[in-house]
């Protein structure tokens, strides 16, 4: 759950933009043919999933993966994941997932920062998966993304969107990056777990492993190290509207969007404003660069959100190609900057 998550409804957020975003950004959901957006076959990926214009080379990343996410390998991740079924912490789905992402790392250096949580309905095991990839230049640049699915749903909930979309670009990127040493910074992929809330969303009722994380990176000096902590949420929405998430670190979000600009992906980035409680939070709460890429508008006037509708059938390849692009010219970025 994430009701508190967005202060206002988009409806109301839509009112307080200018005309001509409000028929850009609110109308688009209601064009039938963008609203019932199906999957589309592996040939289309590849189009859509090619840069308009190509990135300008940077100085020291020469070994660093361009962006060219295979949206159609993205999507079988996710398929996989839903085929799990719900994945609430402390559940059998939970458990498996765990697995899941642990058999994809092999062969990487994965860290698991294990805890247990005190939730509103008692005590929780909670386990962020760190997996690391090593770059020359002294700093971190931390991509995370969440895993878990809320607590307590019905078990029809497989959460496509919410849960699997950054579960699975993360694998994606993770195979962008193994067997790489990169000229950058290093690259620490974080699979975040208790984000959800388990009884009503609230500062104490959500976040439990990135408030965890950020504490020991805090006390270790990790966080130091962190130049920015890039955050991926509900990205494989086929209608991709990617909110200008306004808690966000201002010059990492307009990094982002220059990110896709770069790659021509402008339209589907910051068409309006929202603040948005994610897991960019607690890093920012201890000096952290964050950005947090989400798109909160899934469905028309976000319906499929927390429900049983959170289904593959509302995702894209295309969508989590462009997400996962983005993401990779963004890390360029962060690296080409001094
Ligand atoms: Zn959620």
């Amino acid at each position: 759950m994430k009701p508190r998550r967005i202060p206002l409804p988009l409806l109301a957020l839509c009112l307080l933009v200018p005309v001509a975003a409000i028929t850009l950004g609110c109308n688009k959901q209601q064009t039938p043919s963008e609203a019932s957006a199906e999957v589309k076959p592996a040939a289309a990926t590849n189009a859509m999933a090619a840069p308009a214009a190509s990135p300008a080379p940077a100085n020291s990343t020469s070994t660093a993966p361009k962006p060219d996410i295979n949206g159609t390998h993205a999507m079988q991740y996710v398929k996989e994941i839903v085929a799990i079924g719900s994945r609430p912490p402390g559940s059998p789905g939970h458990a498996k997932v765990e697995q899941y992402i642990l058999s994809k790392l092999k062969g990487v250096d994965v860290e698991q920062d294990k805890f247990t949580a005190q939730t509103p309905i008692g005590k929780f095991p909670i386990n962020n998966i760190i997996a690391k990839f090593p770059g020359r230049k002294d700093g971190i640049i931390v991509v995370a993304g969440h895993y878990d699915t809320n607590y307590p749903l019905p078990k029809a909930y497989v959460g496509a969107n919410d849960g699997g979309s950054s579960t699975a670009l993360l694998l994606a990127l993770a195979d962008q990056f193994r067997g790489k040493e990169l000229d950058g910074y290093s690259v620490w992929l974080v699979w975040t777990d208790g984000e959800e809330a388990f009884v009503k969303w609230t500062d104490s009722d959500s976040l439990y492993g990135t408030k965890h994380l950020a504490q020991k990176w805090q006390q270790d000096g990790t966080a130091k190290k962190v130049k920015a902590f890039i955050l991926v949420d509900m990205i494989g929405d086929a209608d991709l509207d990617i909110q200008e998430e306004t808690n966000s670190t201002p010059w990492l979000s307009e990094l982002v969007y220059q990110a896709a600009t770069n790659l021509g992906y402008q339209s589907h980035f910051y068409q309006f404003k929202a603040g948005i409680e994610d897991d960019h939070l607690p890093f920012l709460r201890i000096g952290v660069p964050a950005v947090d890429i989400i798109d909160l508008d899934y469905g028309y006037n976000n319906v499929f959100h927390h429900t049983v509708q959170d289904t593959l059938d509302k995702l894209s390849p295309q969508s989590l190609a462009i997400s996962g692009d983005v993401v990779l010219e963004a890390i360029r970025l962060v690296n080409a900057r001094q």
